[in-house]
């Protein structure tokens, strides 16, 4: 028997978001991603992480973790797993930069990262490790090939095939089908965001003449586009038309300006100084001279775009001289922000190009083609679909049986799944807890009771009763004081008051009555008095606060 390896899914499988896998072998763990997911109108959640304990428990064993891309869904974990332990992390020069900064926000430091170029070998624990360039929707993506005791383990990272990328690095499937043809792939894992898409993606480097002609056609009118900060690519493109169109390129957004420095000095991403002007020359700018590029084409409510549409940007105002260009498709789950966005600017005066009309956005992930040719080019004798919601898993499961794979050589897992890789081939073993991790802004965790607590006040309201009693003579010293909130309308708030604080007095005094004195059963009584009257009367469930006071 030779020496099994064992994979732990904590994320990314079954939601898109909080990418986290973990590969083991004699005892060795390494980590694949670390990242988070943003979630959908949580009160008071600022992120979901995945469930670290499984880490936690096994700290000692963690010989680093590798980080694919520059994507949140891959790197934005790390920040809070790095708060607990300290090991050292694996990534392109450009990821690196990107998580670096992350960091240096939140005050981590000493944490030891190596840098991986393209074709680096390494070993990174008990695995040894090729890097080969994959092409995706930020720069410097990273496949890995694992060399492991039961052979050699593909994970793609997120990934298109782009022949004609903006920076001329292609996903590598020459180099690919040599290791398969050579030594044979055993085990590919592979993203399945667009395994329901028929076709191809367009290749990035034809949005860039749609976007020119866009310029050409409001070609007297200020051009703000607004595009995710870490596509690199796309914000050369839209730089390259400001040149070519004799426009000044106004990066705005922190996110935005962080990451442009970035991509400039590492050489990613070429402007020149002079033709860039800062936020603060727009309103001294002509319309037509001016092209600002900016973050928020998802609705994000702090973002440079949001801001605009509400007025409030300290720089300058949207008008009637306006166009605004969205580069990006609505995430899943931010439509309705988004349309709300772009209502919001139409209303100032803006004229607006979106995806919807014209083709500004390609997605960085590989449609059903470019994954049946991944498929056919690594071979792999098993297959386990990763990165996707669930049917985007079922819908890469199917793909590789129509290419002719047999339904047991391939696994479909989801969050906290355990699988053993033997020389049999895959098994599951155990469930982990593939847990979602709510934190707030502070990074202080939310539990799903919080949580609740949350939601039904922000839809119910609550009613708070105060009753005070004598506790030598056990008499109601005083009215029950009743206050609610975002419980009934603002003009029948105090009838209701009166009502409650009768109905809650009569259910107490009758208590007192029967030589009751304690506390909780006053307060018990107060609250089912409470409940009742409002229940039957409003169909409604506030939350409600009894406070009992023995004078
Ligand atoms: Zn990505
Ligand atoms: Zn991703």
């Amino acid at each position: 028997m030779t020496e099994p390896v064992t994979l732990t899914f904590l994320g990314g499988l079954g939601r898109i978001g909080r990418n986290c896998a973990a590969l083991e072998t004699h005892g060795r763990v390494v980590l694949l991603d670390c990242g988070q997911m943003f979630p959908e109108e949580l009160p008071g959640v600022d992120a979901i992480l995945p469930d670290f304990s499984w880490i936690f428990e096994r700290s000692d064993k963690i010989e680093g973790c590798i980080i694919t891309h520059a994507h949140e869904d891959h790197i934005g974990g790390l920040p809070h797993l790095l708060k607990e332990i300290n090991i050292p992390i694996y990534g392109s020069k450009f990821t690196l930069g990107m998580l670096q900064a992350k960091l240096e926000y939140v005050g981590i430091r000493g944490i030891e990262t190596i840098e991986l170029k393209d074709y680096d070998r390494r070993q990174i624990g008990p695995f040894e490790c090729e890097f080969l360039p994959v092409t995706h929707s930020t720069p410097s993506g990273l496949m890995t090939v694992f060399d492991t005791p039961q052979g050699k383990i593909v994970h793609s990272s997120d990934f298109k095939l782009d022949p004609t990328p903006v920076d001329g690095r292609v996903t590598d499937l020459i180099r690919l089908r040599e290791i398969s043809e050579n030594q044979g792939i055993r085990l590919l894992l592979a993203d399945s965001t667009n395994a329901g898409s028929s076709g191809k993606t367009a290749s990035e480097s034809e949005i860039g003449p749609v976007l020119e002609e866009i310029f050409t056609n409001h070609q007297n009118r200020r051009i703000t586009v607004a595009a995710f900060s870490s596509h690199i690519h796309r914000i050369q493109q839209i730089a390259d038309i400001a040149k070519k169109t004799n426009r000044n390129l106004v990066i705005l957004g922190p996110s935005m300006q962080r990451n442009v420095t970035l991509a400039r000095e590492l050489g990613l991403l070429k402007i020149s100084d002079h033709m860039i002007a800062s936020p603060e020359d727009i309103k001294s700018l002509e319309p037509e001279e001016t092209c600002i590029v900016c973050t928020g084409s998802q609705g994000e409510p702090r973002a440079a775009l949001a801001l605009l549409a509400r007025n409030e940007h300290r720089h300058f105002d949207i008008g009637e001289d306006d166009t605004v260009i969205f580069s990006s498709h609505p995430i899943p789950g931010n439509e309705a922000a988004v349309s709300k966005l772009q209502n919001n600017l139409a209303l100032l005066g803006a004229r607006l190009v979106h995806s919807g009309q014209v083709q500004v956005h390609t997605s960085g992930h590989g449609k059903k083609v470019e994954l049946m040719e991944l498929h056919e080019t690594v071979d792999p004798e098993l297959f386990i679909p990763v990165h996707g919601e669930y049917t985007h898993l079922v819908d890469h499961y199917e793909l590789a049986v129509n290419r002719g794979m047999d339904e047991d050589k391939i696994v479909l897992c989801t969050d906290g799944d355990q699988i053993l890789l033997t020389d049999y081939g895959l098994e599951k073993v155990e469930r982990v807890s593939g847990r979602e991790i709510m934190i707030d802004e502070q990074g202080s965790p939310v539990s799903e009771e919080l949580l609740q607590e949350r939601q039904n006040l922000s839809g119910e309201g609550f009613v708070l009763i105060r009753v005070v009693i004598d506790k030598e003579t056990g008499v109601l010293l005083e009215e029950p004081l009743v206050e609610s909130r975002g419980w009934v309308d603002l003009s029948q708030r105090e009838e209701w008051a009166n009502e409650i604080s009768q109905t809650v007095a009569n259910a107490v005094e009758v208590l007192l009555a029967e030589g009751e004195r304690d506390p909780h059963q006053i307060s018990r009584r107060t609250r089912r008095a409470t409940g009742q009257l409002v229940s039957e009367r409003t169909g409604r469930r506030p939350t409600l606060i009894p406070i009992v006071e023995m004078r």
